[in-house]
């Protein structure tokens, strides 16, 4: 239970609601910043403009998953109400405070390190990531149906990396009966491909392996589609990049070449915002709990 606790959601999506309604239901009081557009009662939960808010007693800050903007802006698709987090917030909290998001950036890094706040980045949690790739890998699988003409099933797939991302797109491509070679660069991950019965190959080989296949994802977020791996590829295949921004594609390039190259970001949120958003939920109620549990182990001692 998260009874005790104080929490300040700040701004966000569909995948916010979910961890809302996990935290009332564990009794934590809430204090929503960025949600008066949101018509869903939540009892427990307080709507507040940011600037009415009290920190001095918050033990938590939750962002949406992109965390801020590199000027400090916070999305919210509930509210017009303009959301910054500034290292002045930070310092107003209690210094056991400790600030969640989905990602970081420069910005978010400073003003934590300025106010010396502990930071949790969700994503980079190993649980949170392999979760996480199963409503991807489903986004995935609608963007190939939505652009070709072709089954899956027999299909000729290049999955590039064999990270958490790209272990689920190659096993379930491959469920679905399409052939899967999958390109790595570590020879425990060539081990790993042929373990799974799938055909292995290194990305120092890219070129060649391309030049017969109707799909490439791609999972790395490393500019490896470039343009002499484009040009040995088919001119039907299609390119769907997962990688986050700006991907691993030259996409200039293949739309020179005629050769349709999609960015696929936060599928997640996109075809299962409600999933997406119990994942968070779950992670973040667990580790909330530890933190109380922790707290409170200290002030006994
Ligand atoms: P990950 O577990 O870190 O896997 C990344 C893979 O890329 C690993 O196989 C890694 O190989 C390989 N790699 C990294 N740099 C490389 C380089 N320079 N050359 C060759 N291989 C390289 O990451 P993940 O969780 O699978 O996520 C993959 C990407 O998808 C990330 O950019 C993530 O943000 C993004 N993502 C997108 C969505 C979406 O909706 N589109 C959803 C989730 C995640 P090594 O082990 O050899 O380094």
């Amino acid at each position: 239970m998260l009874t005790d606790m104080q929490i300040v959601i700040m701004g966000g999506d569909a995948r916010q609601l979910e961890i809302i309604r996990k935290f009332t239901e564990l009794d934590a009081k809430l204090y929503l910043a960025g949600f008066e557009q949101l018509e869903q009662p939540f009892s427990g939960a307080v709507k507040e403009k940011l600037h009415d808010l009290n920190f001095s007693h918050i033990d938590a800050i939750i962002l949406p998953v992109p965390g801020t903007s590199l000027e400090g802006e916070v999305e919210t698709i509930f509210s017009s109400e303009k959301i910054i987090l500034t290292e002045k917030i930070l310092q107003q909290t209690p210094s056991h405070c400790t600030v969640y998001s989905g990602i970081s950036n420069k910005y978010l890094d400073n003003i934590i390190k300025k106010s010396n706040r502990k930071l949790v980045n969700l994503f980079e949690r190993d649980d949170v990531a392999i979760y996480n790739s199963i409503p991807t890998v489903e986004g995935t699988i609608m963007m190939a149906i939505q652009n070709t003409d072709i089954t899956i099933h027999q299909s000729s797939i290049a999955v590039l990396g064999l990270g958490r991302v790209g272990m689920t797109v190659a096993r379930i491509f491959s469920l679905l009966g399409a052939k899967v070679k999958v390109g790595a660069r570590k020879s425990e991950h060539i081990a790993r491909i042929t373990e799974m019965g799938l055909q292995p190959f290194y990305l120092n080989d890219l070129r060649n392996e391309v030049k017969d296949i109707d799909i490439c994802i791609n999972t790395v977020p490393y500019p490896i589609v470039d343009a002499a791996v484009i040009a040995q590829m088919p001119s039907h295949t299609l390119i769907i990049d997962l990688a986050s921004k700006p991907g691993g594609t030259d996409f200039r390039y293949a739309e020179k070449r005629g050769i349709k190259a999609l960015l696929a970001p936060g599928l997640p949120g996109i075809v299962a915002p409600k999933t997406a958003g119990q994942i968070l939920a779950n992670v973040l109620s667990q580790l909330l709990e530890e933190e109380l549990e922790n707290r409170k182990g200290k002030e006994k001692r």
